[in-house]
């Protein structure tokens, strides 16, 4: 079988998750809202797999989601779409980044990958045949600077893999990096992958800026979006790609023999949901940030050292002024004696791990973020002990 999946782990998410099902334990780990997701979303697509169309798609994406989805980036981002020649469906923002590594680059390209990776990137690259250069972010402000990108682009880099808002990390690029990180692009002539599924999830106040945005970058960056965090409806896995048109066209060869297309009905709904006033995505960022201030000041008020978190489903902790100096076993040891699953977030390291911060997930009811709280605070008192 193939070494690299065949050498992979399970993926950090799954594993946590299945053993909090086991322990029946509170899940702040894999990031998913316990909110069901706006109502009039889902009843479109209920209506539409009873009354629509449940044939085959269009590979592309059905025309009245593409058309959609520029509008929407008309409306949030000010970029102009071509509906026709920019715009892609896919199943979920994986499948849209797997497409797009597959279709950037040739064996031996190099990709230049920031750390925290989210998982799916490395190994996707690695199958494609690239080579990865990293660029290490360390808390608690995860940015970089010219001499980090100085030491990972080179002549041989193809394509970077940039996720903004970060997951995990919960921090939100503004403009001035994605600049920096551009001239780099431009001047070593490489694509640009852009993970932006939570560019609707930012806090106080911050605009999320897509590097479609950056009118070097309109050319040579793939946005890559998800409905899955747009409408908290993590598992219906519909993304976007929008990119130029060569750059598009590739990718949706890749694309075709991926999972060719997408569920219509969801398509039907997202289309719809898009279209949603100003109003749904401002209560919707206040009351993530609302569940963020509520779990950050438990977490403070029980001792611990919190990074703050500007966008995203997550905050991140600094585990190591308890005293704690390995976030794998932490995790493990608090799903099993605690019973609160939480993300070791060195699993998104590849090398020169940061191995004392663990992501917990604050997309949740009150209740459940004050019983996660009450038994986080048991550990403080334990570890100070
Ligand atoms: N994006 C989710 C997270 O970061 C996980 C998605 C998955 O489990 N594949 O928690």
């Amino acid at each position: 079988m193939n070494s690299i999946f065949a050498g992979l782990p399970t993926t950090v998410f799954e594993v946590m998750s299945s053993l909090a099902r086991e322990r029946q334990a509170i899940n702040l780990g894999q990031g998913f809202p316990d909110d069901p997701g706006p109502e009039d979303v889902r009843r479109k697509a209920a209506e539409a797999v009873l009354d629509g169309y449940n044939q085959y798609p269009s590979m592309m994406g059905i025309p009245e989601l593409r058309a959609a989805i520029a509008d929407h980036y008309k409306r949030f981002q000010n970029i102009d779409l071509d509906a026709g020649r920019e715009v892609m469906v896919t199943s979920g923002a994986t499948e849209a980044i797997a497409g797009a590594i597959f279709g950037a680059i040739e064996p031996g390209d190099e990709v230049v990958l920031f750390q925290p990776t989210y998982d799916a990137y490395l190994p996707l690259v690695l199958r494609a045949g690239g080579v990865p250069k990293f660029v290490t972010l360390k808390p608690p402000r995860w940015t970089f600077t010219e001499a980090d990108l100085d030491a990972a682009f080179s002549p041989r880099t193809r394509a970077v893999v940039f996720n903004n808002p970060l997951n995990p990390s919960g921090i939100v690029y503004a403009r001035d990096q994605l600049e920096l990180l551009a001239r780099y692009c431009v001047r070593f002539d490489a694509i640009a992958i852009c993970d932006e599924v939570w560019e609707h999830v930012v806090f106080d106040g911050r605009q999320h800026v897509s590097m479609l945005n950056i009118p070097s970058m309109r050319e040579r960056a793939i946005k890559i979006g998800s409905a899955g965090k747009i409408f908290s409806l993590t598992g219906w896995k519909v993304g976007l790609v929008a990119a130029a048109p060569d750059i598009l066209k590739v990718i949706a060869k890749s694309h075709q023999f991926l999972t060719f297309t997408t569920p219509p009905n969801l398509q039907v709904a997202v289309a719809y949901g898009l279209g949603k006033d100003e109003a749904y995505f401002r209560d919707m960022r206040a009351n993530f940030q609302r569940s963020r201030d509520r779990f950050c000041d438990g977490l403070t008020q029980l001792g611990y050292s919190v990074i703050p978190s500007q966008g995203t489903y997550f905050v991140n902790v600094d585990i190591a002024p308890l005293g704690e100096t390995d976030d794998v076993a932490f995790c493990q040891r608090f799903v099993e004696t605690q019973g609160v699953a939480a993300i070791p977030v060195s699993a998104f390291y590849a090398e020169n791990h940061v191995k004392t911060v663990v992501r917990f997930c604050f997309a949740k009811h009150d209740a459940t973020l004050d019983a996660g709280l009450a038994r986080l605070g048991d550990a403080a008192r334990r570890a100070r002990r």
